[in-house]
C-alpha cells in the first residue's frame, strides 16, 4: 500500500490522549493499522503524554479505585481477545478496526442510495458527530462543501481528486473547518471512503443547498 497522505499531529495526539469522539478513533485505528508511519508517531505521543504523568502531583484515590480499575482492565482484556479472535483473512479493503462494525466484505453491505452516483452506510456510533461509509461512482463528485468541525476521511477503495491532492487507497484526508472542497472519483472504480466528522458539514451552491436537509452530513 502506497500512503502518501497521512494525519496531522494535533489528530494523532488527541487520538493517544483519548480524546477523540468514537468515530474520529475508528477511522484513526482504521488507518494505523496500514500505516507503520503513523504508528511509530502514535507511541512516540504515548511516550510523551506517559512522561508527562510522571510529573503529576499524586492525590489522594477513592477507596473503590482499585475495583474499578480492575473491572475496566476486564473490558479492556475482553475487547483485545475479542480482537485476537478476528478471522485470519480479511477483506484486504477493510482494516480490523473497521471489521468489527462491517462484519463482512465491502460488496455486500446494504448501501442506501443518497443521490446520483452516492451510496452511504451510517455506522450509527451516536455523539456529537456521524461516522459513515461513503460509495461514490466513477466521475462523481460530491456537493462542494465546508466544515464547521473537523472531518477525518480514509480511503478504503479506488482513489479521488479534490483542491488539496490526490487521495488513494490507506490516505486519510484530515480537514479543519478552513477547507472548502469538492472531490471527484478519477478512476473507473468506485471510491469507498470511510468518514468521521464532530459536527455536521456544510454543503455550498444550489446542489449542496437541495440535498443538505435530505442527508445531514
Ligand atoms: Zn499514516
Amino acid at each position: 500500500m502506497n500512503i502518501r497522505h497521512h494525519f496531522d499531529d494535533a489528530t494523532l495526539m488527541a487520538y493517544a490522549a483519548g480524546t477523540l469522539p468514537e468515530g474520529m478513533a475508528l477511522l484513526v485505528a482504521c488507518h494505523l493499522h496500514w500505516c507503520p508511519e503513523c504508528s511509530h508517531r502514535v507511541k512516540q505521543a504515548e511516550a510523551v503524554g506517559g512522561a508527562l504523568l510522571h510529573r503529576i502531583e499524586p492525590k489522594p484515590m477513592p477507596a473503590n479505585a482499585l475495583n474499578d480499575l480492575m473491572s475496566r482492565l476486564d473490558d479492556d482484556m475482553a475487547a483485545e481477545v475479542s480482537s485476537l479472535m478476528q478471522p485470519a483473512i480479511l477483506p484486504k479493503d477493510v482494516p480490523a478496526p473497521l471489521h468489527h462494525y462491517l462484519k463482512g466484505s465491502l460488496d455486500d453491505l446494504p448501501w442506501k442510495r443518497l443521490g446520483y452516483g452516492v451510496h452511504h452506510i451510517d455506522l450509527n456510533l451516536g455523539g456529537k458527530g456521524t461516522t459513515r461509509l461513503l460509495k461514490i461512482a466513477p466521475g462523481v463528485s460530491v456537493p462542494h462543501h465546508t466544515h464547521s468541525g473537523n472531518e477525518l476521511t480514509l480511503i478504503l477503495r479506488g482513489s479521488y481528486t479534490d483542491e488539496v491532492g490526490r487521495f488513494s487507497a490507506g490516505d486519510v484526508a484530515d480537514l479543519d473547518g478552513e477547507i472548502h472542497h469538492q472531490p471527484i472519483v478519477d478512476t473507473d472504480q468506485d471510491c469507498i471512503c470511510l468518514i468521521a466528522t464532530d459536527s455536521p458539514l456544510k454543503f455550498t451552491g444550489f446542489m449542496g443547498r437541495l440535498v443538505q436537509p435530505f442527508i445531514g452530513m
